[in-house]
């Protein structure tokens, strides 16, 4: 028989379940932004919205907003969030976990009087799949949506703007609908880790730091193509070797380099045959640390490294910077007080960076915002096989219902 605490944390995974049966796609979870199964996603979202005596609306770039008012006049507003789109063929946690653990609270806290409002915001459009353009809705939210990004096609040539009118919203309109309150006082989004620290490490729940920033690189190795059969080892120009010696020194400083990690993700060796030794690889570098600084130099010290390893085997190497993100802290108030809530629920939140992007981090520099963290069985994401533990489910509902019985805006 489980107990009432199981049952509320069961009932959020239940939930999860039901809104991944949403689909696209048939016998899988796919739900791209403003697809005909974000609008089904959203009748279900807002029958269980108006549930618990939510206001709700839609705002211009579809993110549905659930308003839970303060009885206090000009009370400002907490903002909890997290999105409802997916990747082809998700999990059921990534995204909607955190909007239905919101609601779980909300639901919680209905007759308990609180001095602010709470606003909880499904984000449409976060892992960025329809337009290859993440963090949409986030971005109108803060105003940093451009008349640019609106004209971005997908991959039968619809505009953004397009969609969003075809969806029956308006575009012109997103300036006025999308923003956040102007009363905001601090978001909160509560997400599944995504990767394995929290289950080598046994624990529930984390409070996130910081979201990592990072250096993307193309990088091109040239060397000579020769005749594989005539062309002896000493006298050749292998720009695959040389590579080959970059990526193993690359994974070897990054693993001895605390917090750091970098990646050789895509490699192409030219002319690519089985009896010509390579005289062009092409390769990309991606990077990422919580701390700026740090990054920076590793990547100085990378390219170092690439250089050395294409001048030992008789090659040179050219690398161009084609991304960069900064790290983006998490509001250092709001965070302490998300660990004090984990604490005084018997929960101990370990302290973790983010190595993925979110939401979180186009508010942060907008709102103080932080994130709790919940374990993610077997480290996996954006798969079938997402799942959630109940006991970590419950953990963070724990935690979120103690912050807000103990938030006050001045603080
Ligand atoms: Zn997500």
């Amino acid at each position: 028989m489980p107990d009432s605490s199981t049952t509320r944390a069961a009932r959020i995974i239940a939930r999860c379940r039901e809104l991944a049966r949403i689909t696209d796609v048939s016998n899988e979870t796919t739900r791209l932004f403003l697809s005909p199964a974000t609008r089904d996603a959203h009748t279900l979202l807002q029958w269980w919205f108006r549930q618990a005596h939510l206001t709700t609306r839609t705002d211009d770039t579809g993110s549905l907003r659930a308003v839970r008012r303060s009885a206090k006049e000009d009370a400002p507003t907490l903002i909890l969030f997290s999105h409802i789109d997916t990747v082809p063929n998700a999990g059921a946690f990534d995204g909607p976990l955190g909007i239905l653990i919101a609601l779980a609270a909300i639901e919680e806290l209905h007759a308990t009087p609180l001095p602010f409002a709470i606003e909880l915001i499904a984000f449409s459009e976060e892992e960025g799949v329809r337009f290859s353009f993440p963090f949409l809705s986030s971005l109108a939210a803060t105003g940093q949506l451009t008349a640019a990004d609106l004209a971005r096609t997908d991959a039968n040539g619809i505009t953004i703007a397009q969609a969003i009118t075809n969806f029956g919203l308006d575009p012109n309109r997103i300036a006025e609908t999308c923003p956040l309150p102007p009363n905001t006082f601090a978001a909160i989004e509560v997400h599944i880790e995504q990767g394995p620290v929290l289950e080598a490490d046994d624990a529930s729940l984390a409070v996130v730091e910081a979201i990592v920033g990072q250096s993307r690189f193309a990088l091109t190795f040239t060397g000579h193509a020769n005749h594989a059969g005539t062309t002896p080892m000493a006298l050749r120009h292998d720009a695959l070797v040389a590579a080959a010696t970059f990526i193993a020194e690359t994974s070897t400083y990054a693993a001895n380099y605390k917090q750091l990690v970098a990646t050789v993700g895509h490699i192409e060796a030219l002319p690519g045959a089985v009896n010509v030794v390579p005289g062009t690889v092409r390769l990309t570098l991606d990077v990422r640390h919580p701390r700026d600084e740090s990054r920076h130099a590793a990547v100085a010290h990378l390219l170092t490294r690439a250089e050395a390893a294409a001048h030992l085997h008789g090659c040179t190497v050219a690398a161009t910077l084609t991304s960069e993100q900064k790290a983006v802290p998490m509001d250092r108030a709001l965070t302490v007080h998300l660990h004090q809530a984990a604490e005084r629920t018997g929960h101990d939140a370990k302290s973790l960076f983010s190595g993925a992007g979110h939401d979180a981090m186009i508010l942060a520099p907008h709102v103080p915002t932080t994130m709790l963290f919940l374990r993610s069985p077997g480290g996996l994401s954006h798969h079938p096989g997402e799942t959630v533990r109940e006991q970590d489910v419950e953990a963070a509902l724990a935690t979120l219902l103690n912050l807000l019985l103990h938030l006050h805006p001045h603080t």
